[in-house]
């Protein structure tokens, strides 16, 4: 026996790569192309940093309350923490206690199954359709939890209320989170059936639609016991995940509804030349809903268009898993962006 048998055991999540240079195209991380708000730059410069001496707000009431605000909730429907990541792990400890298996879509976020590891929470996939399309009545069977990406990444396919409210119907039991990380891009949040729902919990972050993601902020909404049992859970581990300087330009950010819609309308537009450039090459994709499109060509291995385009200092992300190994996700990037991708998938031979 030694004390390196009592080390973690553990596969965990692997990040988009960050290469070690300066001057390249990232496409790989679904980070948002554009700055975060003006103001948001301004919090940062004015903030006083003498103040850094004392702990943040332990419960980051300020920001909670401008996200209650915002979508018509009290503050005690709202909990923040250091990224969604934060967030949904807290959220795995305290609602899946209940020893049965949690379930979730076989192709979907790979953080689940690790924070299962973890947490040593049982887990099953149930596989999507051969489109990567989710069925909602596979989700009708006993469970300890139940967790639904929507949109889902990676396949970036968005589904519509009804279908969140089918696995709320047949899962009165258990805690329902549905993460809607990519929810701001064109997707239908399932926050009117909050009030319908107690057991549904809803995760969303400020690192994609936002452009925050370097300052780690994400959130839940759910009925106030949910919010009351993750404060619990965050207590037991860590009570003050959020810092202060991310506290004051999270709100600075919400409160500039105008730049957060007009960045994602630029977004969303260039979505739509990418996927048709996409095609226009050859390329199968489905419509995406979120920042970034999941492609896959009849002629050419994903794997070395990822290898390739690497050539050419352009990042994007494959996954060498089943069912999507020959598929690369591609987050949306700036006008020029998709124009130096388009052109150098020209040079595919
Ligand atoms: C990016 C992402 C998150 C978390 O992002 P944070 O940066 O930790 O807020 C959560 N879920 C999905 C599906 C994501 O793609």
């Amino acid at each position: 026996m030694s004390w390196k048998d009592n080390l973690i055991k553990i596969q965990p999540y692997t990040a988009g790569e960050q290469p070690n240079k300066t001057d390249f195209i990232k496409l790989n991380a679904n980070e948002n192309p554009y700055p975060p708000s003006p103001e948001v730059i301004r919090a940062i410069r004015e903030f006083n940093g003498e103040n850094l001496k004392k702990y943040p707000n332990a419960d980051a009431v300020p920001l909670r309350a401008a996200l209650a605000k915002r979508f018509g909730l009290e503050c005690e429907n709202v909990f923040a923490g250091n990224g969604s990541d934060d967030v949904l792990a807290l959220c795995f400890r305290a609602f899946f206690n209940s020893g049965k298996p949690i379930i979730y879509p076989d192709i979907t976020y790979s953080f689940y199954p690790v924070w299962c590891e973890m947490l040593k929470i049982p887990y099953e996939t149930i596989p999507v359709d051969e489109n990567f399309n989710i069925n909602a009545a596979d989700y009708d069977r006993p469970n300890g939890g139940v967790v639904i990406a929507n949109p889902n990444a990676p396949t970036s396919i968005g589904r519509g209320p009804d279908f969140i409210r089918e696995i709320l119907d047949c899962n009165r039991e258990s805690v329902v989170i549905v993460d809607e990380a990519y929810v701001d891009f064109g997707g239908i949040s399932a926050l009117p059936l909050l009030n319908e729902y107690e057991n549904l919990v809803i995760t969303q972050t400020f690192s994609k639609s936002r452009s925050m993601a370097g300052m780690r902020i994400g959130y839940a909404l759910g009925n106030k016991e949910i919010i009351s049992a993750l404060f619990a859970a965050k207590d037991s581990y860590n009570s003050y995940p959020m810092d202060s300087v991310a506290i004051a330009a999270g709100i600075a950010s919400v409160e500039d509804e105008e730049y957060f819609a007009e960045t994602i309308s630029r977004v969303i537009s260039s979505r739509e030349r990418l996927t048709e450039g996409l095609r226009a090459f050859g390329f199968d994709l489905p419509d995406s809903s979120a920042n970034f499109v999941f492609a896959e060509h009849p002629k050419y291995a994903a794997r070395d268009i990822c290898e390739f385009l690497k050539t050419k200092d352009i990042y994007v992300r494959y996954f060498s898993k089943p069912r999507i190994d020959n598929r690369l996700r591609i987050t949306v990037g700036t006008e020029e962006e998709i124009d130096k991708l388009l052109d150098a998938l020209a040079g595919l031979k």
